[in-house]
């Protein structure tokens, strides 16, 4: 056994081809302007062409650091038969339709997302939802300062977003049979409601987008066409591939972690202390979504609401309201809806 006494502390986000199982290599691609840094792409090997597993954001810097790693292996993107990305957000999806757009590649996304990609195609603001949301959590002060800061609707077009249709809707249950692989899409909403995650048994790994992220927890329902109580379909996914055999976590944020169920075991636990908070923060005064959120803490650093910046006070309200109305389904909280805005009070 060797003993290292000076460990060099490694960052996963660092740039390079690093491999993680027989014929997998994780590929960091950076996200410049998002505060989780980096997405991995899983490159899998296929005989002698390449499978990826998710994509990355469309930008010329992420591109350029995905054709660099892939020499690593004497290969590149013409190499790459196939696409399978695990959602529909930018930083998972753009990167594999601007290489379809260049080299053909196929495209394959999670049936499900298909609401969410037609509601964009349909020329509607990707974030009126979430707009109409943050207005039933009460949240008005809030839709002032997201509007301010984001373009109006007539300046995003969604195909400039890179939103295309994959050529391939996946089903749950479908298996891609790679040489000596097989890799299986099990749909997992919560984070999107299409969410797919690619399971490997025989190897033992669980590819697991955003589903199951080692560092943060992944936020709820935020897409275009938000399914109702997002934040059930999230537990009861979380249930499901708790019910698998313990995979290696592949993660599209972080570095790759040894337990899948270790980790599913505290997400679940975070949003029963979560739930549990909510609760007991509902009272006169604190009726709304956004009202008890400014009664948590936020991040791992336990941050009041009006810390984080205005995207992610969007994301902690509506993430809030989540589990609201997830209380009141479960008879702890009764809600009624107000001029437009929905109010909690005990059961
Ligand atoms: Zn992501």
């Amino acid at each position: 056994m060797t003993a290292h006494a000076f460990p060099v502390a490694h960052d996963w986000t660092e740039p390079g081809l690093f491999t993680v199982a027989p014929g997998v290599h994780r590929v960091p691609l950076p996200l410049p302007t998002d505060g989780l840094r980096a997405v991995n792409v899983y490159v899998v090997e296929d005989g002698d062409r390449l499978v990826l597993i998710d994509a990355g954001w469309a930008l010329d810097v992420a591109r350029r650091q995905l054709e660099a790693a892939l020499t690593a292996l004497d290969a590149g993107l013409p190499d790459v038969r196939q696409f399978l990305v695990t959602h529909l957000h930018r930083d998972h999806y753009t990167q594999a339709l601007a290489i379809r757009r260049d080299l053909g590649t196929r495209v394959a996304l999670g049936a499900h997302e298909q609401p969410s990609l037609a509601w964009m195609h349909a020329g509607r603001h990707p974030l009126a939802t979430q707009q109409e949301r943050l207005r039933a959590a009460g949240a008005g002060p809030l839709l002032d300062r997201l509007l301010a800061v984001l373009p109006p609707p007539a300046e995003r077009s969604p195909l400039d977003g890179g939103y295309g249709y994959p050529d391939e809707w996946v089903a749950d249950g479908t298996e891609f049979e790679l040489t000596g692989r097989t890799l299986t899409a099990v749909h997992t909403p919560g984070h999107t409601r299409g969410h797919l995650v690619f399971v490997d048994t025989a190897a033992g790994l669980l590819f697991a987008g955003d589903h199951v992220l080692p560092h943060i927890t992944p936020s709820i329902g935020f897409e275009p066409a938000p399914p109702e109580l997002a934040l059930r379909e999230f537990l009861r996914s979380l249930a499901l591939v708790r019910r698998l055999p313990d995979l290696r976590l592949l993660p599209a944020h972080g570095p790759v972690a040894g337990s899948a169920h270790a980790r599913i075991d505290e997400l679940l636990e975070h949003h029963r202390t979560r739930l549990d908070q909510c609760a007991a923060a509902v009272r006169p005064g604190a009726e709304t979504a956004y009202q008890v959120a400014g009664l948590l803490t936020w991040t791992r650093r336990q941050r009041a609401l009006d810390q984080l910046d205005t995207f992610n006070q969007m994301l902690a309200v509506i993430e809030t309201a989540e589990h609201l109305d997830l209380l009141a389904v479960q008879g702890r909280l009764r809600s009624a809806d107000l001029d437009g805005v929905r109010h909690y009070e005990p059961a």
